[in-house]
């Protein structure tokens, strides 16, 4: 008999690490008694009873559906919500069912999460790129536009005005802050611009080590030069291509590369490139399932208080005098895009001190075929 029941539950098991959606299964006493490798991939590898409990004391609704199941049994769910993870915010629709064994006694909670980001980064994309423009009767670029061509005036105000009193200190000071004021908002609108247009989004094979390798060169850490800044390189050279925008990628490996910069400050430090296969985690698109490679980028820096880890991936947290607080979202959104993740750590296994930022990437169709799966 057990020779016979031994194939049915690795079937069972199969299934549920296949699932795409993330699923643990909890005690009555809040142990994880099973969690699927996409619950990993939501949640991070670490998965564990304390990573449970503080994760659902930073998201009071699912502790208030897990509590109402383990308590009275009570079956919930959420169509839409957002899940506050350690590093960043997902929408997620989330249920919780009592589980029973086959003779109806109650042995825990199941949590099934699902990952809504690539839905509604596609809906952005349907009001970004669709009908639903003209209810306004303005794109995102018309009313960039709009608010562009009244800065221009102000700047050329402020500028003849200054040149009207050359030897007003005070005069020079305020038309100085105007323009400063006025270019600030340009920046954050040519940001903002520069990923408001999906379309855009090239689809195509890319080598990730050569987007990377020429992040670097931008952020000036390679060829290695002058910079007091150690780049440790622990690439897999056998890694398939990605699908995507070369260019748009860059943008997001560099602003990784600026932050750890600036996060390591003027003193010595490293920062270290980490590419590999990303072994559990799978999409199905229609009839395929398609693999995913993992870059992670660990600094030396201080890494961040848990307060501001909470912050990370909201618009416009920054902690620095002239940043934006948009490089970040800017990133995500990208990456999600790309049907991809970001998010961030504290460094763990790396033996760095500061943050890891880890990002998931699709392979390009029949890059599967390489890894002989
Ligand atoms: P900006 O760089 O303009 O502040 P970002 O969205 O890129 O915007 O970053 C937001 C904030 O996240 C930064 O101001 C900083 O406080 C924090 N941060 C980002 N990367 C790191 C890092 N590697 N180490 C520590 N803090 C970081």
């Amino acid at each position: 008999m057990a020779l016979n029941r031994q194939p049915k539950l690795k079937l069972w098991r199969d299934v549920f690490d296949s699932l795409n959606d993330a699923v643990l299964v909890l005690s009555p006493q809040f142990n994880i008694v099973l969690k699927n490798p996409a619950a990993e991939a939501l949640l991070g590898t670490q998965v564990n009873r304390e990573m449970i409990e503080a994760l659902l004391s930073r998201n009071q609704w699912l502790e208030g559906m897990v509590r109402d199941c383990l308590e009275r049994r009570q079956e919930s769910s959420c169509a839409d919500a957002t899940l506050a993870l350690a590093g960043q915010n997902l929408a997620v629709r989330a249920e919780v069912a009592p589980l029973l064994n086959e003779s109806g006694q109650f042995k825990g909670a199941v949590v099934l999460l699902h990952d809504l980001s690539h839905q509604k980064g596609m809906e952005l994309v349907a009001v970004n790129g669709g009908e639903n423009d003209r209810v306004l009767g303005l794109s995102p670029s018309g009313l960039a536009h709009e608010i562009k061509n009244p800065l221009t005036g102000i700047k050329g105000a402020a500028e003849l005005l200054a040149g009207l009193f050359p030897s007003e200190h005070r005069a020079q000071q305020y038309c100085g802050l105007i323009m400063d004021g006025v270019s600030r908002i340009t920046d954050l609108i040519e940001q903002v611009l520069s990923v408001s247009g999906p379309q855009r989004l090239k689809q195509e094979p890319i080598n990730i080590h050569l987007v990377l390798h020429r992040a670097l060169g931008m952020a000036g850490l390679f060829p290695s030069g002058a910079s007091a800044i150690r780049v440790e390189q622990v690439f897999d050279p056998s890694l398939p291509d990605v699908l995507g925008d070369a260019a748009a990628l860059e943008r997001v490996f560099l602003n990784l590369f600026r932050n750890a910069i600036e996060a390591i400050g003027p003193a010595a430090g490293t920062i270290r490139l980490r590419t590999r296969m990303e072994s559990q985690f799978r999409l199905r698109m229609g009839r395929e399932q398609r693999r995913f490679l993992r870059v992670e980028v660990s600094d030396s820096g201080p890494g961040m208080s848990p307060e501001q880890e909470a912050q990370l991936f909201t618009p416009f947290f920054t902690t620095k005098p002239t940043g934006s607080g948009l490089g970040l979202v800017l990133s995500q959104r990208i990456i999600a895009l790309h049907r991809g993740k970001l998010w961030a750590q504290r460094c763990d296994e790396s033996g760095l001190t500061g943050m890891t930022f880890k990002v998931t990437l699709p392979l390009a169709d029949g890059s599967q075929a390489k890894h002989g799966e």
